[in-house]
C-alpha cells in the first residue's frame, strides 16, 4: 500500500510518500513553501538520499500537487514508475466539529463538512479543503480519507466540553471546547500502551505534546477523557506564541484601556504572547528561552517556570478527572527534546508516584522510551510522535475494512 500523505496549508503544502507494506518506509517528502507569495520554493528529499531545494513555479494549491507529482515519478529523483502505484491519499484537516469523530473517506457529503468548519477553523479549513480538491484534480481515482485533528476528542463528554454561557450559544453557534493535536494524542497514547505491554483499553495515561503548539490529553481507556484546548487551540496550556489560559476579563480589560480591536487581540494572544511575549528576547523557542535563562535572564527563567507550572496543573487536573494514572508521556518537540523541562514538571512529584529516573531523563534518543526509575509507580515515556505516519496507518486502516 503506497499512501500520500499531504498536509496543506494557508501558504504551504507538506507531504510524505509512504510504503506501508514495506516496515512503513518513507519513499519521498518534503514541502512547497511561500505559496501565492514571491519566492516560492520546494524542499524534497527521497529515501535514496537524494535532495533538492529550489523555486518553483507554483501559484496555488493544484499546481503544488502537480509539482509534487511530477517529482514522485521524475527521471532523477522519483520514487514511483507511475504515479497509478498511489492507492490512497491521506489529509491532515483540522476542524471536523462534532460530526466528525473518525478517519472518513473525503465524499461530497465529508467535504461539506469541512466546509461547514470554515467559520470555526478560517484559517485552516479552507486550505484543507483546498489541497483535497488538488488531489481530485491532480491525482483523479485516488481515493481522499481524511485525519481531523479534533476527532480524538469527540469522545469527551457534555459537563467536560461545554462552557459555563447560556447554552444557546452552544446549540445556536456550536460554541464548545473541541480540542486539536488529536492524531498526535491518539498515536503517541497508543504507541505507549504498546510499549508498556498493558492493554490500552485498561489503562490511564495522560500525553502532554508540548511542541510550539502545546496541548496535554487525558486517555481513559483508549479514550479521550479531556484536552487541555478547547474552540480554538488558544485555551490551555502556556505555547511558544499564546498564552493559553486567561481571566477573559484580561481580554474586555485590554480592549477597554487601548481600544484594539478583536483581530489585533486575536494576534496579541495567539502570536505575541506565551514564552515569546513573557521571555521578552524576540525568540518563541525554548532552546532559545533557555540558553538565555542559563545567562541569568531573569524573564526567560519566569517564562520557563510558567510553562512547567501550566503543564503540571494539568497533570494534577487530569489525575484527578482519570481517578488516578498508570503512565505519562511526554512528545512533540520540547517534550521530546528538553530534559530540563521534564525535570521541572515534575519536580517535587515523587511523592505522588512520579520517580523520574535522572539518568535516563537526560540521555538523549529519538526512541519512544521509559524516563522513570524502574519501581515507579507512574510510568514516566518519551514517545516521539509522528502525525505524518499516523495519517498513513488511518488512511491504510480505513481503505483495508472497506475493501
Ligand atoms: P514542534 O512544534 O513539535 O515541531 O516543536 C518545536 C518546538 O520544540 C521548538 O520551537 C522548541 O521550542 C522546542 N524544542 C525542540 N527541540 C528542543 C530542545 N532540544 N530543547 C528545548 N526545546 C526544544
Amino acid at each position: 500500500m503506497i499512501v500520500l500523505v499531504i498536509n496543506a496549508g494557508s501558504s504551504s503544502v507538506k507531504f510524505t510518500l509512504f510504503d506501508i507494506d514495506n516496515n512503513k518506509q518513507v519513499l519521498a517528502n518534503g514541502l512547497i513553501e511561500r505559496i501565492g507569495i514571491e519566492g516560492t520554493s520546494m524542499k524534497y528529499s527521497n529515501h535514496k538520499g537524494e535532495k533538492f531545494q529550489q523555486p518553483v513555479p507554483v501559484k496555488n494549491p493544484t499546481d503544488a500537487v502537480k509539482v509534487i507529482a511530477e517529482y514522485l515519478v521524475d527521471a532523477k529523483y522519483g520514487v514511483l514508475s507511475n504515479l497509478s502505484a498511489i492507492n490512497a491519499i491521506g489529509h491532515r484537516i483540522v476542524h471536523g466539529m462534532e460530526k466528525i469523530s473518525k478517519p472518513v473517506l473525503l465524499t461530497k457529503e465529508a467535504k461539506d463538512i469541512v466546509r461547514e468548519c470554515f467559520s470555526l477553523s478560517p484559517l485552516h479549513n479552507p486550505h484543507n479543503l483546498a489541497g483535497i480538491e488538488a488531489c481530485e484534480a491532480v491525482l483523479p481515482g485516488v481515493p481522499n480519507v481524511g485525519v481531523f485533528d479534533t476527532a480524538f476528542h469527540a469522545t469527551m463528554q457534555p459537563h467536560v466540553y461545554l462552557y459555563a454561557i447560556p447554552y444557546k450559544w452552544y446549540t445556536d453557534e456550536h460554541i464548545r471546547r473541541y480540542g486539536f493535536h488529536g492524531t498526535s494524542h491518539e498515536y503517541v497514547s497508543k504507541a505507549a500502551a504498546a510499549f508498556d505491554g498493558r492493554p490500552l483499553k485498561d489503562l490511564r495515561i495522560i500525553t502532554c505534546h508540548l511542541g510550539n503548539g502545546a496541548s496535554v490529553s487525558a486517555v481513559k481507556g483508549g479514550e479521550c477523557q479531556d484536552t487541555s484546548m478547547g474552540l480554538t487551540p488558544l485555551e490551555g496550556l502556556i505555547m511558544g506564541t499564546r498564552s493559553g489560559d486567561l481571566d477573559p476579563a484580561v481580554v474586555l480589560h485590554i480592549m477597554k484601556l487601548t481600544g484594539k480591536s478583536p483581530q489585533e487581540l486575536d494576534t496579541l494572544l495567539n502570536k505575541e504572547s506565551g514564552v515569546l511575549g513573557i521571555g521578552g528576547i524576540g525568540s518563541s523557542d525554548l532552546r532559545d528561552i533557555e540558553e538565555a535563562a542559563g545567562k541569568g535572564n531573569k524573564q526567560c527563567e519566569t517564562a520557563l517556570k510558567m510553562f512547567a507550572y501550566r503543564v503540571r496543573k494539568y497533570i494534577g487536573a487530569y489525575i484527578a478527572s482519570l481517578g488516578g494514572l498508570d503512565i505519562l508521556v511526554f512528545t512533540a518537540g520540547a517534550g521530546e527534546n528538553s530534559s530540563t523541562l521534564r525535570a521541572g514538571i515534575l519536580e517535587g512529584l515523587e511523592g505522588i508516584g512520579f520517580k523520574l529516573c535522572p539518568k535516563k531523563n537526560s540521555e538523549r534518543s529519538s526512541e519512544i522510551r521509559a524516563i522513570s526509575k524502574d519501581d515507579s509507580p507512574i510510568k514516566i515515556l518519551v514517545v516521539p510522535t509522528n502525525e505524518e505516519l499516523a495519517i498513513a496507518e488511518f488512511t491504510t486502516e480505513l481503505l483495508k475494512n472497506k475493501a
